[in-house]
């Protein structure tokens, strides 16, 4: 499939890109962030749930021990980081199916549930690139289509 790069050459733009893909986000989208520790996937995933709740200064905590937050944004968001998940099956008990019911989901180290996520799932890969990072965007269907126009603005 079709896959789109973005330089992000400081952390200024891994929050804006996180800002472009909420504008494109909907309700049942599911947006996996993949990349090693300090890559640059909280950062994206805190834009981006600040712009959803139109609040520059909210509070977007790390779920590393929660494993999800959710949040009562205009679209609702639940932030999953799934590198303390115990088993795969273990996302099932988070409710993430459910989650996508009225909402959409970032996910943090998708890895670990590979098999439990949605064809659908659009899938950010951030690698180090010099001092900064790339984006590697790929996926199939709508969401991806409006996740790579979102990426071309
Ligand atoms: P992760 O959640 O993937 O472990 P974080 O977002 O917590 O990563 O941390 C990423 C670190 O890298 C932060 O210190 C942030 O300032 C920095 N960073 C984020 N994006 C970039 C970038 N494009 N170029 C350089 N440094 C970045
Ligand atoms: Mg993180």
């Amino acid at each position: 499939g079709l896959v789109l790069e973005r330089l992000l050459a400081d952390e200024t733009q891994t929050a804006r890109l996180g800002e472009d893909l909420a504008l494109s986000l909907r309700p049942g989208d599911v947006l996996a962030l993949k990349g090693d520790l300090g890559a640059g996937k909280s950062t994206l995933a805190r834009a981006l749930i600040r712009t959803l709740a139109d609040d520059a200064g909210l509070d977007v905590p790390s779920p590393t021990f929660t494993l999800v937050q959710s949040y009562d944004t205009r679209i609702p968001v639940h932030h999953f980081d799934l590198y303390r998940l115990s088993s795969a099956d273990e996302i099932d008990e988070l409710g993430f199916d459910e989650a996508l019911a009225q909402g959409a989901a970032l996910v943090e180290w998708p890895e670990r549930a590979e098999a439990h996520l949605p064809k659908t799932t659009v899938l950010i890969e951030l690698v180090q690139h010099g001092d900064g990072r790339l984006a590697r965007l790929s996926g199939q269907g709508p969401a991806f289509d409006r996740a790579a126009r979102s990426l071309a603005m």
